[in-house]
């Protein structure tokens, strides 16, 4: 799938960044272009990819702190710029555009949903959000930002592939501290999962094409990607196993939601030196994909790459209805819940001043 990025917000531009080099690396060219936008400058700055800078004339280029709302006005008013700076990225041949986000924060909270429906409005190729939800230890300012994003994403975009933050985290990250590791392991597999319907060398009729990873996607639902490899035997008679083994990984723990396992679709994409991945192999995975997501819609195909290993990319589509999603969604009412009642006892702090006998000091 050739798709065009951009990156809003902080995470937004280094996720972005990660994809952009993870795909140069690889000499896959699925990503075509990369753009980061973002009302702080500085975040800006370190990124080595084209950069729009917006909202000046209310924030000065120092962003709009945790303000997601601030973030959905800035970018309302200056989509304009956004859109100018696609135009010549934004060709014949792209396929997909896809708006990257972290949904705890400001900029790309409130811009990313702007941006995806702006988008929609100029472009027939389906737009897709990829975003980050915070992890369950983050403050509830991120909790409750990114579950309004999430619903107006939800609204507005083709499909929202989600990265938990909490997802991958081994025992001594910290999730900052973990950022780097997080961003490439998700750029792999985005990256992957773009690429797999590009592949030219030794194509079958096997091969995934990208109308199977855009029919995953499906229309206005959340998905989840997942990963794992092995290495590979020579003979394929003998992976077997080893496809199974990694099919089951990259669902049970390799997701980018992990457990969001309630699936209306997915896809299972085996990749690797195409005579060694084993058919009986496939079959066997896809038949436990059935079972695991419960869905009648489960897609498969090859991605064949010069590699002695084998991998699976797993993409569930429509995965909305999961435990998982549904436990964030708490999280983020809950967090809602006790913002607005803090706000209250400081209004009813404050107003317990207005009759007592104290001068005001100005
Ligand atoms: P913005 O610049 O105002 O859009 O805010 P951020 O992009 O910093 O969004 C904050 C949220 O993104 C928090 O939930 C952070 O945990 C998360 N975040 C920030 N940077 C990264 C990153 O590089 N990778 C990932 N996975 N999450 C990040």
């Amino acid at each position: 799938m050739k798709a065009v990025l951009v990156g809003v917000g902080q995470a937004g531009g280094k996720v972005t960044t990660a994809l952009a080099e993870f795909d140069a690396e690889m000499g896959f060219d699925a990503v075509r272009e990369a753009l980061a936008v973002n009302t702080a400058v500085a975040d800006l700055d370190p990124l080595p990819v084209d950069t729009v800078l917006i909202g000046q004339s209310r924030v000065n280029g120092h962003g709009v702190g945790g303000d997601n709302e601030l973030g959905a006005t800035v970018m309302a008013e200056d989509s304009v710029e956004v859109l100018d700076a696609l135009t010549n990225r934004i060709t014949a041949e792209a396929e997909a555009i896809v708006v990257i986000a972290g949904l705890g924060g400001g900029t790309g909270s409130g811009g990313a949903p702007v941006l995806v429906r702006e988008l929609r409005r100029v472009y027939d190729v389906p737009v897709y959000a990829l975003g980050v939800l915070p992890a369950r230890d983050e403050g509830a300012l991120y909790q409750v930002n990114a579950g309004r994003s999430l619903k107006t994403l939800l609204r507005e975009a083709d499909a929202t592939l989600l990265l938990d933050n909490d997802a991958w985290r081994s025992t001594d990250e910290s999730v900052e501290g973990g950022y780097g590791s997080l961003n490439r392991k998700l750029a792999k597999r985005v990256g992957l999962l773009l690429a797999a319907g590009e592949a030219t060398h030794g194509v079958g009729e096997s091969v995934v094409d990208t109308s199977e990873v855009i029919n995953t996607l499906g229309a206005g639902g959340i998905a989840a990607v997942g990963y794992a490899s092995a290495p590979a035997a020579e003979d394929p008679a003998e992976n077997v196993t080893a496809l199974m083994s990694t099919t089951r990984k990259a669902v049970m723990t390799g997701l980018s939601l992990p457990e969001a396992t309630d699936a209306d679709r997915a896809l299972l994409i085996a990749a690797g030196d195409i005579d060694r991945i084993p058919r009986k192999g496939v079959e066997k995975s896809r038949r436990w994909l059935e079972d695991e997501t419960g869905s009648m819609e489960v897609r498969g195909g090859d991605f064949p790459l010069q590699s002695d290993r084998l991998a699976t990319i797993v993409l569930l589509g429509g995965v909305q209805r999961s435990d998982r999603v549904e436990r964030f969604l708490e999280r983020a009412r809950q967090a809602a819940a006790e913002t607005e009642t803090e706000d209250r006892d400081r209004v009813d702090r404050v107003s317990a001043f207005d009759n007592d006998d104290l001068d005001d000091l100005l």
